[in-house]
Order: C-alpha cells, then sequence, then structure tokens
C-alpha cells in the first residue's frame, strides 16, 4: 500500500499527461511558455483570484512574496508554531525574525489570542517592526480568516496565505489561496494537485504585486530579461510541469469530493478510537494529510510500528514545532506557551490517503486500528 497512490492517480491521467508531456519535447519547450500562462490562467480561474504567477516551487513563492513586500531585517514575522519550515524560512533568510504562535487543538491552525499576544508583545517591545502574519491551512484543513483578516487589518499587517497544503479546500464559500492580501502554494508532487517535480506559484488579485513578482521570478527583468529593474531570483515554473498540472486540475474538484467521502469512512470508523481530523462548519479541507492523534506519544509510536509490521505506511505531520528546531534554538518566543504545537508534534499520525486509496485498503487500515485497539481476535 501506497501512503498517497500517485501511481493510481497517473494510471488515470496517463493518456493526457504522456500526449502533453512529449508535445513540449516534440516542441522543444522547456521554460515558461503559452503553457505556463494557460495554466496559470486555469489556476487563478479555479481558486477565484486574478493573478496566478507560476515559479519553481512552494518555497520560492512564499519567498518571492516576502521579496514583493520589501520584508526583511528588522521585520517580525507572525507564524504557527506548528507548520513546515519553508512558511517561514524565506523571511528568515532575507533578514526577517519569525515570531512563533500556537495552535489550536481542533483544526491544528493558529490560535488568534496567541497572535495577539505576540503582535502585542512584539510592538511593546519596540525592537521589531510588525510586519506580517503568515497563516497555514495546515494538513489542508483552513485557517480562520474571519478572525484573521479581521487582526491583520486592525494591526496594519500584511495576511499571507500559506495554501501549500489546501489548493481544493475552502472557507466560507471562498477557495483557499484566495485569502489575505496574497497567498502561495506549492505543487510538491504529494500536494494536493501536485506536478512532477518541484512547481509552485502566487495567487493574489493585486496587480501591482502580480507584475512585481513576474519580474521578480525572471532576475527582476523589466522590458526583457536583459533589462532589470529589480534583484530577482530565477524561479520559473516549466513548460512540462505546467502541461501536466494543466491536466490535473481538471480532476481536482472530483479528487476533493473523493477525498470527503474517504475522510468521513475513516472519521465514522475510527472517532471511538482516536481523534480524527475536525474541520469547521463552513470549511472544506483538501486533506493533503489524513492525520489522527493517539493518547500519548507511546500510544502513538506503539500504533506506527504495528501498522508497519502490517505493511501499512504511515508519516508523522510534523514531529517538531519550528520553536523546538535546532536552527532556531534560543530564538525569543516572547514567552507565549507553546504547549499545543508540542503536544501535536508528538501524538500525531499521518494514515495512507489519497482520493485514490481503494475501498479494499480503506477497509484494511481500519481492520488493523480496531485491531490495535481491542485486540486481535
Ligand atoms: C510543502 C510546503 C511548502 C513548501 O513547498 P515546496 O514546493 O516544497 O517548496 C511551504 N509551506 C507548507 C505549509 C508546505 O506544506
Amino acid at each position: 500500500m501506497e501512503y498517497i497512490n500517485l501511481k493510481a492517480q497517473y494510471e488515470k491521467m496517463k493518456s493526457e499527461i504522456d500526449a502533453r508531456v512529449l508535445m513540449c519535447m516534440n516542441n522543444a519547450d522547456f521554460i515558461m511558455g503559452d503553457a505556463v500562462s494557460r495554466f496559470e490562467k486555469n489556476l487563478a480561474e479555479y481558486v477565484g483570484v486574478k493573478y496566478a504567477v507560476g515559479c519553481g516551487n512552494g518555497t520560492d513563492a512564499l519567498q518571492l512574496v516576502y521579496m514583493a513586500y520589501g520584508i526583511g531585517e528588522g521585520d517580525a514575522v507572525f507564524c504557527p508554531a506548528m507548520t513546515f519550515i519553508a512558511s517561514v524560512e524565506p523571511a528568515c533568510l532575507l533578514g526577517a525574525t519569525p515570531v512563533f504562535c500556537e495552535i489550536d487543538m481542533e483544526t491544528y491552525n493558529i490560535v488568534s489570542d496567541s497572535l495577539e499576544r505576540q503582535i502585542k508583545k512584539v510592538k511593546e517591545e519596540g525592537k521589531l517592526n510588525a510586519r506580517a502574519i503568515v497563516a497555514v491551512d495546515f494538513l489542508g484543513n483552513p485557517a480562520n480568516y474571519k478572525e484573521l483578516c479581521e487582526i491583520a487589518q486592525r494591526h496594519g499587517l500584511l495576511l499571507i496565505e500559506d495554501a501549500a497544503q489546501s489548493i481544493g479546500a475552502s472557507y466560507c464559500g471562498k477557495m483557499c489561496g484566495s485569502f489575505g492580501d496574497i497567498a502561495t502554494t506549492s505543487f510538491f508532487p504529494s500536494k494536493p494537485l501536485g506536478c512532477y517535480g518541484d512547481g509552485g506559484a502566487v495567487l493574489t488579485n493585486n496587480e501591482e504585486v502580480a507584475r512585481k513578482i513576474e519580474s521578480l521570478r525572471i532576475h527582476g527583468k523589466g522590458k526583457n530579461k536583459y533589462d532589470n529593474i529589480y534583484i530577482g531570483v530565477n524561479s520559473r515554473l516549466d513548460t512540462i510541469q505546467a502541461e501536466i498540472l494543466d491536466v490535473k486540475i481538471k480532476y481536482l474538484r472530483r479528487e476533493i469530493e473523493n477525498r470527503q467521502k474517504i475522510a468521513q469512512k475513516y472519521n465514522e470508523a475510527l472517532e471511538k478510537y482516536v481523534k480524527v481530523p475536525y474541520v469547521e462548519k463552513d470549511s472544506i479541507s483538501a486533506y493533503a494529510q489524513y492525520v489522527i492523534l493517539l493518547e500519548d506519544n507511546n500510544k502513538r509510536n506503539e500504533l506506527k510500528k504495528y501498522l508497519e509490521d502490517k505493511n501499512i505506511p504511515t508519516i508523522i505531520y510534523y514531529p517538531n514545532p519550528l520553536h523546538c528546531l535546532p536552527v532556531f534554538e534560543g530564538i525569543n518566543v516572547y514567552h507565549e506557551e507553546l504547549g499545543n504545537s508540542e503536544l501535536y508534534g508528538n501524538i500525531n499520525l499521518g494514515l495512507p490517503f489519497s482520493p485514490y486509496l481503494s475501498e479494499n485498503e480503506q477497509d484494511y487500515v481500519i481492520r488493523e486500528i480496531v485491531n490495535f485497539f481491542e485486540g486481535e481476535k
């Protein structure tokens, strides 16, 4: 059994994808070009924003955003303590300071009260300039944008949505990737919309920023590549990846529906034994991962080992909150309690999940988890 069955997905789309990829090679069409602008248009339409700008990966997408807004030395960027380091790493690379906030034990997303406390502490201390909030739709579950937009506005902060895990998800009827001032996503193969290598995009309604990012991704180009107006980077979306994504995006709605059905089945069968994912009434999760929580670290590790012995792959998403990573050792966390983030890291377990997880596989995973708790009969 695969943790995420990308082979089954490819089987379903093989003839279309093969034809598109071969066409790129026959036309010697590899960097940017029509395929990229065509996919950008389709992605923007899917998400419901005016502009999508493709780039090399989801980390670069965030870096391009931080660069476009001139975030760097002396700036504070607020983010949830439990996320992938890439949410805030490019801001650190540019000289900014990350400020970690607590997560909620239901949605595993950033807690507004903790965010407010951290913003106040940074402002009171006066050493750093409070600049931006990076909200993450963790595991594909939308963050609380009603509260986050209000907080960002009240404190005059930029709100960035890291939608790397949430393309296809929605919140109050609006698609993820359309929240805040600007959003980013990743097309890493295992994400809800993945390509066959690295890829990413920036999503926004702001034309001026979209144009600046189009320049920054190609060495800060002006009228052309050799008329440079900014210090930029080289971060483009490959033509082949754009063609693959352009095929895959047509199947995304159906895939998100399948994800709901499979999650529902897991939920009903497992909620007696473990904490299953919680999704707000007005949200639809993309279930980038289907993650359960166990009662403690021992139980988590025991179940992981038990399932491994039954050939059921599992992954911990993620084992460590950012403030516990060696690279951030000694960073000022403003004495905010980040106990939920630490607890989550100790007790979470991702189960095999994808829109192509067969009924047999679903039943097998469920049966073995039930056996673990009830004892094999
Ligand atoms: C995957 C991911 C990224 C980075 O995307 P890459 O394409 O791997 O660079 C950023 N943020 C989050 C939350 C992610 O899951």
